[in-house]
């Protein structure tokens, strides 16, 4: 992300608050380095979800002020779980799908940057994993948080703040940056069609959906983007079935004529291509 992307990140990040408080006079969203964190204030301390990207972490905890109890990472990536030892480090627990603590306990390979990532100290890990839901109450608000398979990564999760109706959406959501297929980790076109479905069933007219990045969304926003996912597996599964390259696809102007433009669409086909290829078996019962 450049210089200007992430000014433009901050401000869309900063006005955040103001278009939750009509649903809720709660939840904030402040600005986790370009990326969102959300902050529920229950009466033991802050409930988080996402810790903000590396570097920041002084700036976030000035902007939350209050202790954080419970921390939640929508997936494994360093812009969600950056800050993650801090705030462990001053007593919170932290909640993730069981393949998040698998990611960010063992070294991984970004096939972009030819590259290596370390593996994360113990210190960031989840000290508390699900596979498929969970739910507590935090005084009168309900949270419920599930699995979303394979649809940004193989670990993404929603966390619901159901009495404020602000549903946490990770990078399944992606409004303002190209949305983003790890297909390193299983996930897949398919999927994020799928977990997209997921959260438009947990979400009604009023509901407030919080990407990882942008602004959040109105249910018929994020409707939209699903909508346009759909159309876009269509289109790049019929390529693939021609055996088109991602590069034949790019050229041939598979991404032509939908409703938002893509920074690096060449990377977006590429692990859009990639995932079709693991996935294979489940877009068309004719293919075994
Ligand atoms: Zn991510």
């Amino acid at each position: 992300m450049d210089r200007r992307d992430l000014l433009k990140s901050a401000l869309v990040a900063l006005s955040l608050p103001s278009l939750l408080r009509g649903q809720s006079d709660k939840l904030t969203v402040i600005d986790g380095g370009g990326t969102n964190v959300i902050a529920f204030p229950s009466t033991d301390g802050l409930i988080l979800v996402d810790s903000g990207a590396p570097n920041n972490g002084d700036r976030i905890v000035a902007a939350l002020k209050t202790k954080v109890i419970t921390l939640f990472n929508t997936h494994y990536h360093l812009d969600q779980t950056g800050n993650n030892e801090r705030f462990a480090a001053a007593g919170a627990k932290i909640i993730a799908h069981a393949h998040t603590r698998q990611w960010m306990s063992s070294d991984y390979w970004v096939p972009e940057q030819d590259r290596y990532e370390k593996a994360r100290p113990r210190a960031a890990w989840p000290t508390e994993t699900f596979r498929t839901t969970g739910s507590f109450r935090a005084g009168a608000e309900q949270i419920d948080y599930g699995h979303l398979p394979l649809a940004h990564t193989d670990g993404d999760i929603y966390v619901f703040f159901k009495t404020s109706n602000v549903l946490a959406a990770g990078d399944v959501a992606s409004p303002l940056r190209d949305p983003a297929l790890d297909s390193f980790t299983g996930a897949w076109i398919g999927g994020r069609v799928d977990a997209m479905d997921i959260l438009l069933g947990l979400a009604n007219d009023q509901t407030r959906i919080v990407p990882g990045y942008g602004p959040a969304m109105t249910r018929a926003e994020f409707k939209a983007e699903r909508d346009l996912m759909e159309e876009v597996r269509t289109r790049v599964w019929k390529r693939t079935l021609q055996g088109d390259s991602p590069k034949d696809m790019l050229e041939g102007g598979v991404l032509n004529g939908l409703a938002r433009t893509w920074k690096d669409p060449y990377k977006f086909l590429n692990d859009a291509a990639k995932g079709m290829f693991a996935h294979h078996n489940k877009l068309d019962p004719a293919v075994i």
